[in-house]
């Protein structure tokens, strides 16, 4: 009998590295599957890749900023699988690199809606569902972002700073009924939101803006998606029983908390 097996996970994002990544990981350990993402034709495309039958997965288009399509993707799971074991939250966008004085409020605006809002979202529909249940975990993304202080991002890491915040405040509020919260905090990971980062930051040598950013790194090289899903999918687990409230750096050493 695998870790997963009979178990229900919701994942945001799933169809970008992170997501997808910890998708197969469960998969591979029996997980039954609701995919959600902004983008269906790449979410459809995550649940071919994986091989995943319609018995055990659902592929779901949502915008996790928008109130009506969180609800949609809660319930469309509880009415497919009748319970959720787990949520991974971790649907985000990086925004752009520019100082304070530049950096659009458009853009600030946006990116606090889709990694703030939707990330509340998603636990304010789900909570209920497992408190019910007097189980689940939960898993939300925040960053290396969400722990220190970088130079051009002021909406990527209020937003990831915000994430920290909403994992210890749940946390604490779900707790007595069998509950978990906890967030995975990940460094340079290879996925396109990096790409994206390294043209943002530096547009005429991408190339050399990922260098730069592998070299900060104290094991000297960006982290791969599996690595983070690794995390994930421990915090998902009954091995992490009497975890909650915890930040997980996954980040090749770089930040001491
Ligand atoms: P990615 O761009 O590969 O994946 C992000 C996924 O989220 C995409 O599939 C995208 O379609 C989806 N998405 C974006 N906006 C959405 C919305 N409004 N509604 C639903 N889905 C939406 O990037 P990734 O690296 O896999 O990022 C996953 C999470 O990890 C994000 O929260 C990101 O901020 C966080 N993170 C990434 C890194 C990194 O270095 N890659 C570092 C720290 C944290």
């Amino acid at each position: 009998m695998t870790k997963f097996e009979g178990k229900v996970v919701i994942i945001t994002g799933a169809a970008g590295g992170i997501g997808k990544a910890t998708a197969k990981k469960l998969a591979e350990q029996g997980a039954k599957l609701a995919l959600v993402d902004l983008n269906l034709d790449a979410v459809q495309q995550a649940v071919s890749e994986l091989g995943l039958s319609d018995a055990n997965s659902i592929a779901i288009q949502a915008n996790v900023a928008n109130e009506e399509d969180v609800k949609a993707y809660v319930k469309a799971t509880v009415d497919k699988f009748g319970k959720i074991d787990g949520f991974f939250n971790n649907a985000g966008i990086e925004g752009i690199t520019a100082n304070v004085e530049d950096y659009p409020t458009e853009t600030f605006d946006l990116v606090l809606n889709v990694n703030v809002k939707g990330a509340f979202l998603g636990l304010k529909y789900v909570v209920p569902v497992m408190k019910k249940q007097g189980y689940g975990s939960i898993v939300n993304t925040s960053s290396g972002a969400g722990l220190i202080g970088a130079p051009g991002f002021v909406g990527y890491n209020s937003s990831k700073h915000a994430v920290i915040g909403m994992t210890k405040v749940v946390a604490l509020e779900v707790a007595p009924f069998g509950v978990r919260v906890n967030a995975v905090a990940p460094g340079v990971i290879n996925t396109r939101m990096m790409r994206q980062i390294e043209k943002n930051t530096v547009p005429a040598d991408a190339e050399g803006a990922r260098k730069a950013f592998g070299a900060a790194v104290p094991m000297g090289r960006y982290g791969e998606a599996e690595e983070v899903a690794n995390v994930a999918v421990f915090l998902l687990s009954e091995d992490a029983s009497y975890v909650s409230q915890s930040i997980y750096t996954v980040d090749g050493g770089q930040i001491s908390q």
